[in-house]
């Protein structure tokens, strides 16, 4: 597999430090608050990359943090007048429904920042012993100009950097040796999270918990590092010095970086307030669809967001769906007869697609290409495979098409995802059955859909629906 490396600015194939087992550092979320649909695209993008490399064969160590003690998590503590870990424990919670309703993989390991205050201790230990790392007030700073290789990731010059700080000055900030130096451990401020260290009460910096977690939880070198295209400066070069100058070894092989789901052109974001949560978009459509749209795009481009690009997907995925449920029914009739001559060829056919589909798999995670493949397969099972074909050349169409939608976190499974078009009918029989005061068939309807997760809402505006 090629995938392309954010280091070396290209395209490389992907070879693991250790044979069939591949470790995968994703950076997660800060909790304090829903995520919205940008937070998404890294959850969804690395999940499906998680997933081809274990269609692969491969033994993935997935490994996503919680940061969870931050300025943000405290700011939002002090405005409820919680305790910080109230937020953190009330977000991660929510985190993870979102996640589990976007299909994306619980990961091996999900640690918190919180719990690894210890490792974090140790390794700023070794950073100062190495003099990599010094101490003022209570803070530590990491000592940038003490590792050679800064800079390396993002491509920006020391020097330049230097020169764009000189006249920027940060209030408590004078005490640094110098301006690109980055806190380590900052000292605990009133009603703030802290914990005992050597250099006195108080909380790690945020770069820190990556290189700490990532350490404990896979090794000293990592084969994926990936996260949004926003963390590659300072937050993925500041991580690589740390790990580099702790530990004496490259810190990650591969550097993978989402790029920006936008709207109107500008990145989604908290902070402009452009942003739909996952919670809200999930009202308005299926999950499935919001994980369909965002691998329609390759990962490094910017994916704009809008209404008609999301219907469009829902379109695409609901052919897909219906193309899975006539092969299912077709399943049902076909004959377990013998392969034609014909069939025979059939069936190449759809060994063809499966490795078209791979080749753009292969090519540093193409998803959009690889859902073009599946529209071809699913045109070609449209208009040449149905019931009067041997039981087996269906059952291969059927089950490739769901595997390799599979991969993408698609569920085709057609009983356990019902249409919403199939809803709609429901509900409008439901709402005729209660005209006509046949109360127990309307509940009866009702049951039907809570069995399928849909939950139904009675509005003055009508009925409302959703899926749990
Ligand atoms: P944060 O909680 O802001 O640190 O973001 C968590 C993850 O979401 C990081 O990997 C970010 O790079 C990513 N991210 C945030 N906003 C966007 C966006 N609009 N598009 C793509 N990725 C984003
Ligand atoms: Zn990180």
């Amino acid at each position: 597999m090629k995938i392309y490396n954010t280091m070396t600015r290209k395209k490389e194939d992907f070879v693991p430090i250790r044979e069939n087992k591949v470790g995968i550092y994703v950076c997660g979320p800060t909790v304090y608050d829903y995520i919205h649909m940008g937070n998404a695209r890294p959850m969804i993008v690395f999940d499906t990359l998680r997933r081809y490399l274990m269609y692969k064969g491969y033994d993935v160590n997935y490994v996503s943090n919680f940061t969870d003690v931050d300025d943000k998590i405290i700011k939002r503590a002090m405005e409820e007048g919680v305790p910080s870990v109230e937020i953190s424990e009330r977000y991660i919670e929510e985190v993870k429904k979102d996640m589990k309703a976007l299909n994306v993989m619980e990961a091996t390991t999900h640690p918190k920042a919180t719990e690894e205050i210890p490792d974090m201790i140790d390794m700023i230990k070794v950073l100062i012993e190495k003099g990599h790392a010094y101490e003022v007030n209570g803070t530590v700073y990491f000592r940038t100009r003490s590792f050679p290789g800064y800079g390396k990731l993002s491509k920006k010059n020391i020097d330049d950097l230097e020169a764009g700080h000189r006249d920027i000055k940060v209030a408590g900030e004078e005490e640094k040796e110098d301006f690109l130096d980055f806190v380590l451990w900052k000292p605990k401020k009133e009603g703030e999270p802290s914990w005992e260290s050597p250099w006195g009460e108080g909380r790690p910096g945020w770069h820190l918990e990556c290189s700490v977690m990532s350490k404990k939880y896979i090794g000293d070198i990592i084969d994926i590092h990936a996260g949004g295209e926003d963390l590659i400066f300072p937050h993925h070069e500041n991580e690589i010095a740390q790990s580099e100058a702790a530990n004496d070894v490259e810190f990650a092989r591969y550097w993978m970086h989402n790029g920006f789901l936008k709207i109107d052109g500008e990145k989604m974001s908290k902070s402009l307030g452009n942003f739909f949560t996952i919670r809200d978009i999930g009202k308005k459509y299926p999950l499935q669809v919001i994980r369909f749209f965002i691998l329609s795009a390759h990962y490094r481009s910017p994916l704009n967001f809008a209404d008609t690009l999301v219907e469009s997907s829902k379109s695409s995925l609901e052919r897909i769906l219906n193309a899975m449920s006539k092969l299912k029914d077709a399943m049902d009739y076909a004959e377990e007869k013998e392969v034609s001559a014909k069939e025979k060829e059939l069936l190449e056919k759809i060994e063809e697609y499966v490795t078209k589909y791979e080749a753009a798999m292969e090519d540093d995670l193409n998803t959009a290409d690889a859902i073009s493949v599946i529209f071809e397969m699913v045109k070609f099972a449209n208009s040449s495979i149905s019931s009067a074909n041997a039981k087996i050349v269906v059952e291969r169409m059927y089950a490739v098409i769901g595997k390799l939608c599979d991969i993408l976190g698609i569920i085709t499974e057609t009983e356990t995802e019902i249409l919403d078009s199939e809803i709609e009918a429901l509900i409008q029989e439901r709402q005729a059955a209660r005209k006509a005061k046949n109360f127990a068939r309307a509940d009866e309807i009702r049951d039907v859909l809570a069995g399928q997760g849909i939950i139904l809402e009675d509005t003055r505006e009508g009925v409302k629906w959703k899926r749990a």
